[in-house]
């Protein structure tokens, strides 16, 4: 663990194993952080937070840079450690290193544009000014699908604004939040600033970040379940929240659009991540007449995906987490086959040697899928593509809006008139149209509904750490 500029073990001694998800095999062990650990790592954000606070913009901004220009340095190292433990091909590794990079460029940038503001008076003799001012200390959770950019999505601009933090990251990819604090601290950035608590139990250090009086704002990406639960708690005692949780995007084919565009755009975006990832498609409503060439197209590309060790060239779907995701698509696909969708490829865990050691699930398309069953509900998280037929009388906007969350949604389709239709009446937070890449640290990222609150990147993300304080002065 990372606190207070040192590098520690945990208070009791405790480790927890590291595992690959392709191999099974112990990656590393690492510390297994409790109480009293959390809670030395709340004492120095907190002593840190003058200090970090009152440095000017540029200053702030120079880390930043810095960080930045160490991370693109270690770039190839920190790819390989994100495959090795959280699976994801290396190119698609390396895609991320770059996305996180991103951010503390971005915020590196952002640092200086905190403006305030001046408000003209009713009254001759009063002026309003607006100070835009660091929350304090920010407690992060970050999840184990994107190792690396989820936690520069939150410490950048939180680090930009002035706030000091404690970052706590999945048990499953504490590897890659190790390499990010080494490049924190070789980047200079000073004692306390930045701290870092691993642990296998998540829930002692949740309970600290939710209730202690020195936390100001806890930032949380993850399960909507768990979201919600840490809300609650830190409502209870007046913390500021950002949450970015689960999704269940619909991908709309209008029957104006190509079917042969679509399907490979629909591919490469349910396929990202194996499936694991917020933003995947989870529900693909294409118009009845067009099904068997959509599906022709998206299963023969499905088909030519080979799945591996992300470490081996040429494989485009990894592994999943672990056993419960398994169980979870397995559960979801034997749900659909029994209430009467159609297997066109895929639907089983991949036993073959050597893939049978990880955690490897088939690239899966279903047609006929339908509103009743499982996975037209709950988010998969998972290679399993679910082809939902709609007809002409169907209002396939509210079809897509009939889901409790709400982050991103698609829409393929020729014209600009259905396009910005859709783009107004869908209900989520981030809408594809023709495009299946709606991300950039220079965009706002974040849902509506179940999906959270709060928005990453972009402008309104270094909001999130600041406060608002008005002053009043008689002259
Ligand atoms: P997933 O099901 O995708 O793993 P989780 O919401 O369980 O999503 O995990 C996302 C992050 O939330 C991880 O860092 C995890 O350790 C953390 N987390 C899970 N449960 C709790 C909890 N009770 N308190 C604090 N953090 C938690």
């Amino acid at each position: 663990m990372f606190i207070d500029g040192k590098w520690k073990e945990a208070e009791n001694g405790g480790t927890f194993d590291v595992l690959n998800p392709a191999t099974g095999e112990v990656l590393a062990k690492v510390a297994d952080g409790g109480h009293e650990d959390v809670i030395a790592a709340i004492n120095a954000a907190d002593k840190a937070f003058s200090v970090w606070s009152s440095l000017t913009a540029y200053q702030r901004s120079h880390y930043l840079y810095t960080a930045f220009q160490l991370m693109m340095d270690k770039k190839e190292d920190l790819a390989r450690t994100m495959t090795l433990e959280q699976g994801k091909p290396l190119a698609a590794a390396r895609n991320e290193v770059q996305y996180g990079a991103d951010f503390l460029l971005w915020f590196a940038e952002e640092a200086k544009r905190i403006y305030g503001q001046t408000i003209p008076s009713s009254r001759p003799d009063q002026r309003f000014i607006v100070l835009k001012q660091p929350l304090g200390v920010v407690a992060a959770i970050t999840p184990w699908n994107y190792p690396v950019s989820m936690i520069t999505r939150k410490l950048a601009p939180a680090l930009a604004a002035g706030c000091t933090v404690v970052l706590k990251p999945a048990e499953a990819t504490p590897l890659c939040a190790i390499e990010m604090c080494k490049i924190f601290q070789e980047a200079q950035i000073p004692e306390g600033v930045v701290n870092l608590v691993t642990a296998c139990d998540p829930k002692p250090v949740g309970e600290q970040f939710v209730s202690h009086p020195f936390v100001r704002k806890l930032t949380f990406t993850g399960s909507t379940k768990v979201g919600k639960m840490l809300a609650g708690k830190a409502s209870r005692h007046m913390k500021r929240i950002s949450l970015e949780l689960g999704g269940h995007a619909p991908f709309i084919v209008f029957d104006d659009a190509d079917p042969v565009h679509a399907a490979k755009g629909a591919v490469l975006v349910k396929f990202l991540n194996t499936g694991q990832a917020c933003i995947s498609p989870n529900r693909i409503f294409v118009p009845r007449h067009m099904v068997d060439a959509f599906t022709a197209e998206f299963s023969s590309r499905v088909n030519a995906m080979k799945a591996g060790n992300g470490m081996d060239p040429g494989v485009k779907i990894g592994p999943l987490v672990g056993p419960d995701a398994i169980a979870k698509v397995e559960n979801q696909v034997a749900d659909a086959l029994k209430k009467g969708a159609r297997l066109i490829t895929g639907g089983k865990r991949i036993m073959d040697s050597p893939l049978e050691k990880g955690y490897f699930y088939a690239p899966t398309v279903l047609t006929r899928v339908t509103q009743d069953m499982l996975i037209f509900r709950e988010e998969t998280f998972g290679p399993v593509a679910p082809i939902i037929a709609y007809d002409p009388a169907d209002d396939v906007i509210a079809m897509a809006n009939d889901t409790n969350y709400g982050l991103a949604a698609y829409v393929y389709t020729q014209s600009t008139s259905r396009a910005m239709r859709a783009f107004e009446g869908l209900r989520f937070g981030i809408i594809g149209i023709n495009d299946i890449n709606p991300t950039s640290a220079a965009a706002p990222f974040g849902g509506i509904k179940d999906s959270g609150m709060g928005r990453e990147g972009a402008k309104e993300g270094i909001n999130e750490y600041l406060e608002t304080k008005l002053g009043g002065f008689s002259v």
